[in-house]
């Protein structure tokens, strides 16, 4: 997984920790005092497993969601554009948490799972 958050004071590692009065997941510094929110995946948790054709939908609509993380360390395959929205999200018939990409190039829209 790539999901590994750093302390933008520090840039050490952040950690998952759980707020559990807000109910929101933060990730905090074991270094300094830094915490972030998390990515907003709950939104998507919920949502991308139904039929294909709905999240074909989904995944098409989140290339263009300002408020989803983006990331340049990789690469779209198809036409190479090196910025990607991603997210976590269950797979159709699978378990688990699986990282999704979508392609920020609204011509391409590109789509892949790590
Ligand atoms: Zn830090
Ligand atoms: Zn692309």
């Amino acid at each position: 997984m790539s999901t590994m958050k750093f302390c933008r004071e520090c840039n050490n590692i952040l950690y998952p920790k759980e707020d559990k009065e807000q109910k929101i997941l933060l990730y905090a510094c074991r270094n300094c005092d830094h915490q972030e929110v998390a990515d907003n995946n709950c939104v998507y948790r919920n949502e991308i497993h139904h039929s294909v054709g709905e999240q074909t939908q989904i995944l098409q609509d989140v290339s263009a969601d300002p408020t989803l993380p983006r990331t340049k360390s990789v690469r779209c395959a198809k036409c190479g554009h090196a910025e990607a929205v991603f997210f976590q999200a269950t797979a159709r018939g699978e378990e688990g948490m699986t990282l999704f990409f979508v392609c920020c190039n609204t011509n391409c829209g590109h789509k892949w799972r790590e």
